[in-house]
């Protein structure tokens, strides 16, 4: 009995001598959020140093709130939370960066949901991926400055499954490792994987100009690939492969595709 009087105490004490909540700073962009109660959000946040965290927004859907705009979703910001026991709660906030821009064009923006959606399933909860972060807003900026929106998401399909260690294989036959000779036609693995020789007869048709424009999405950066022309034909094949590349990465599509591929048809 004594035992467990003392035991309790020592409880007790840590308890009381516990320091009170620490606020902390957080520099994040909201990559997806859901309403909560009357006026309440909860955020999806992506963060260089902690990686995808949920936090609440108390009472931003009042127009009263401070915190109000800030937590837009194109924006980087800085936060100021007070850890909560489920998720931490916004204090303050301050905003870095806008692209105001891609806001103003459908088609940007569902680009941009789109690679926000790929970034935040490629990060766990409070692992930090400076290098994932750096690339949606590398992404965020081509698209702010007009690069085409089907590269820019091409670009970010094949620099996520790369920084992923998915990459697919663009330079030898998955099935027997040979080089493929300029021009020659292939085929695209159906799982996403990469390219095999035509004779194995595994995959759907590549032509010689999908593989050089995949080559190119890998080799060059985005702003070197702004001017590119090019026909239709390898474009949407080249789409196509990254889709099913995508798929195998994630297990399942990603919600935004759909929204994204209507808005780039129309
Ligand atoms: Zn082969």
């Amino acid at each position: 009995m004594a035992r467990e009087i003392a035991v309790l105490f020592v409880v007790n004490a840590t308890l009381l001598t516990m320091p009170a909540r620490q606020s902390t700073t957080s520099l994040a962009v909201v990559t997806s959020r859901f309403r909560l109660g009357e006026a309440d959000r909860v955020l999806t946040l992506l963060s260089p140093s902690r990686g995808k965290f949920k936090a609440i927004a108390k009472g931003v859907r009042k127009p009263s709130s401070r915190l109000g705009g800030g937590v837009e979703p194109f924006a980087e910001v800085d936060l100021a939370l007070v850890p909560g026991r489920t998720f931490d709660t916004v204090t303050q906030v301050r905003s870095v960066r806008v692209w105001l821009g891609l806001r103003s064009r459908l088609s940007s923006t569902a680009v941009a949901w789109y690679v926000a959606e790929l970034v935040e399933r490629a990060t766990n909860e409070e692992q930090p991926e400076p290098d994932l972060y750096q690339l949606l807003l590398h992404a965020w900026d081509l698209l702010e400055a007009g690069a085409p929106d089907w590269l820019v998401a091409r670009w970010a399909e094949l620099a996520l499954l790369d920084a992923a260690g998915q990459g697919p294989e663009l330079e030898v036959c998955l099935t027997c490792g040979r080089a493929p000779i300029a021009g020659e036609a292939l085929r695209w693995d159906d799982e996403g994987a990469g390219i095999r020789c035509d004779s194995h007869n595994h995959g759907g048709a590549l032509s010689s100009d999908a593989l050089r424009l995949l080559r190119a999405l890998r080799r060059y950066a985005p702003e070197q690939l702004v001017a590119l022309t090019l026909p239709g034909g390898p474009q949407r094949e080249v789409g196509g492969a990254l889709r099913s590349a995508v798929t195998l990465l994630f297990g399942a599509e990603p919600k935004s595709r759909t929204f994204m591929d209507e808005v780039l048809a129309s």
